[in-house]
């Protein structure tokens, strides 16, 4: 029976990046080595660097001054490298769930944290707005999907400040304003390739204004000095992210996976809200396009666990709702098709068929 990918991360892969990337750990550009076991500094392995990061920039537009890096370590590092290297004063944090709260612990090792809104009173279930931002703040963070509870700000906020944005779950979704930002950063599991690598969007002059003294691994100047070289970085997920963005390009670019990411929540919601078994999570004018929660109605809520089963059943792989929202979530990245959707919402009309 077809599989339905809706994991949340690492998630769903284009078909054709998984083979490309599967060929090149057997045999490298017909080298007869593989991608495994050339070193970084080859002359193979810096073409494969180069096309991603240019690929990286004009996809998202990204304008002169800012550099594209390549790092390990998960999003998660980035939660302290970026106090690290941008917080001499005082930082801002918008407090939208989980991964903002495990960023904002990191900065409070460095200097003041200032919380300027919270959406904790209602299990994250929307995005604060109207909150005010210190104008002396050295930055704003903020998370722009909020992966576990379905909620996104789809769009790139005013600041009196310099924004800093874990894009994680949403990057390459749509299109960007990166003028905007002082630093963009991504793990690359949910939407862009598989674990082991972050892509970090840099605004080159905001570097190197902190008066710490910064370990080497931890400085993003060391790396953008490097080009990504300094140390040896994460080939195969670096390879596999270079065929994903290709397929990016190759599909119309970020303006054409905003218009598919609408679509498909379009049917997904659309059915969440007719039918009678389901209701969403998350607030209506925040909800995410990529992780689409929902949960059953209270007088049906004894049946989740039974449309769990059957959604099983119907080959849907990875529907259940982080244990923090419970319920059910789809995650709906880049390489989710509306057939995925289609065959989803088939299942909840047949599960309500039968009740
Ligand atoms: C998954 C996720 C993270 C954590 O990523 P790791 O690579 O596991 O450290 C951080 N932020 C967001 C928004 C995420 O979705």
């Amino acid at each position: 029976m077809k599989k339905y990918n809706f994991n949340a991360g690492p998630s769903m892969l284009p078909r054709e990046v998984i083979e490309a990337t599967a060929a090149a750990c057997l045999d490298f550009d017909g080298n007869g080595l593989s991608l495994m076991e050339i070193s970084h500094r080859a002359k193979y392995f810096q073409p494969v660097v180069d096309e991603a990061v240019a690929l990286t920039k004009e996809l998202l537009d990204i304008p002169e001054g800012y550099e594209v890096i390549f790092l390990a370590g998960g999003a998660s590092t980035e939660f302290c490298r970026v106090p690290y290297n941008f917080l001499e004063k005082k930082a801002a944090y918008l407090n939208t769930g989980v991964w903002s709260k495990k960023a904002m612990k990191e900065a409070q090792l460095f200097g003041e944290t200032v919380e300027v809104a919270s959406s904790a009173d209602t299990n994250y279930n929307y995005i604060p707005k109207g909150f005010e931002i210190p104008a002396d703040a050295d930055y704003l963070h903020i998370t722009t999907n909020n992966t576990i509870y379905g909620t996104e700000m789809r769009h790139d906020m005013d600041s009196p400040v310099p924004l800093i944005a874990d894009m994680s779950s949403d990057i390459m979704s749509r299109p960007i304003d990166v003028s905007k930002y002082n630093l963009i950063y991504a793990g690359a599991q949910k939407n862009i390739s598989m674990a082991g690598v972050n892509i970090l969007i840099v605004k080159v002059d905001a570097l190197e204004k902190v008066s710490r003294n910064i370990p080497t691994m931890m400085n993003y100047m060391t790396h953008v000095k490097n080009g990504s070289m300094f140390n040896t970085p994460p080939v195969v997920p670096i390879y596999c992210m270079m065929q994903n963005l290709r397929w990016v390009k190759a599909q119309g670019g970020v303006q054409a996976m905003d218009k598919i990411a609408r679509e498909r929540a379009e049917i997904l919601y659309g059915e969440i809200d007719r039918n009678k078994l389901f209701r969403g999570t998350a607030a209506e004018e925040d909800r995410s396009l990529m992780n689409i929660c929902f949960v059953m109605n209270d007088e049906y809520k004894e049946l989740e666990a039974d449309f769990l089963n059957f959604a099983t059943e119907c080959g849907m792989v990875g529907i259940k709702g982080h244990r923090i929202v419970g319920g059910f979530r789809a995650s709906c990245y880049n390489a989710q098709t509306i057939e995925g959707v289609n065959a989803l919402v088939a299942c909840m009309k047949e599960f309500e068929n039968k009740i």
